[in-house]
């Protein structure tokens, strides 16, 4: 039987924040078995906590934020990816502002420092969301379906209008390997046309070349080349491993994605949740 585990040592990474552009540290450390997934922001008085569950997102239309009453922290989805290929069921994340740092826009950090720190089991029994009945989120023109299957599978179908190489299309088995080299390094874009407004919200503040590539009139403005040539569908697998984890377990199933988004991811993990509560 599969044992849950933690982290080995505590793991540390600093650097810019996306939205803010300010300095950031984090810290992701081991936790007692069964406590789960938790957030803790150490520059607040108190040092308040959020659980990383979907009932606990406040915000999903740019990254995931999750919050409760004064506390938010701001796109945990990388972190949570990596954690989640890691098999991490229990860790504290301990961050001195709202947000972790964004490193270079992909898990490949975050995996770095865990897979440094090390994992190891715990004396508990690992718990998986698995899926008892298809599951189905749709909306605008996105579609999620999610059906039985004993290891985590993801297809994918990501397409943006003026995008090169569109539209792109990756299903692949999610092992730790598969992750390691082929999902994990793979970067965020962000649409040219959505910039200004980002700005204008007093957002992505950090965001420049070395953190994520810019969609523009068909073609794709980054520092280095792309890292794969389908590297867009690649960070969108990448986002949905770490927004299903908000289930609260580690997900062995099939998932269909058609142009997936955090909003509709975090509501397909909040329908795993009601699946795992009616069972
Ligand atoms: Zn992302």
């Amino acid at each position: 039987m599969e044992k849950q585990r933690t982290l080995k040592n505590q793991a540390f990474l600093s650097g810019i924040a996306l939205h803010t552009g300010a300095r950031a540290t984090l810290k992701i450390l081991p936790a007692e078995p069964n406590s789960g997934i938790t957030f803790r922001r150490v520059d607040m008085p108190g040092n308040p906590e959020v659980k990383a569950l979907a009932t606990n997102v406040v915000d999903a239309r740019r990254g995931t934020t999750i919050g409760n009453q004064n506390t938010v922290v701001y796109t945990v989805e990388h972190i949570m990816s990596a954690l989640h290929v890691c098999g991490v069921d229990n860790t504290v994340v301990e961050m001195d502002g709202q947000e972790p740092p964004i490193a270079d826009g992909s898990a490949k950090p975050y995996l770095k420092m865990i897979l440094e720190a090390g994992t190891v089991e715990q004396d508990a029994p690992a718990e998986f969301w698995t899926c008892k009945s298809p599951i189905y989120v749709e909306g605008n023109d996105t579609k999620l379906v999610v059906t039985p299957s004993d290891e985590l599978k993801i297809s994918c179908l990501a397409s943006f209008e003026g995008c090169p190489f569109d539209p792109q299309y990756l299903s692949a088995t999610i092992t730790p390997d598969f992750y390691r080299d082929e999902i994990a390094p793979a970067r965020t874009f962000v649409l040219f046309r959505d910039l200004e407004q980002l700005l204008a919200m007093g957002l992505v503040k950090g965001g420049s070349l070395d953190n994520a590539a810019i969609l523009h009139d068909g073609a794709i403005i980054c520092k280095e080349e792309l890292r794969y040539r389908d590297e867009i569908v690649r960070h969108k697998i990448l986002d949905i491993i770490g927004d299903i984890l908000l289930c609260g377990r580690r997900v062995k199933a099939n998932i269909i994605a058609i142009k997936p988004g955090h909003y509709f991811n975090v509501q397909l993990a909040g329908e795993m949740i009601k699946q795992m509560m009616n069972k």
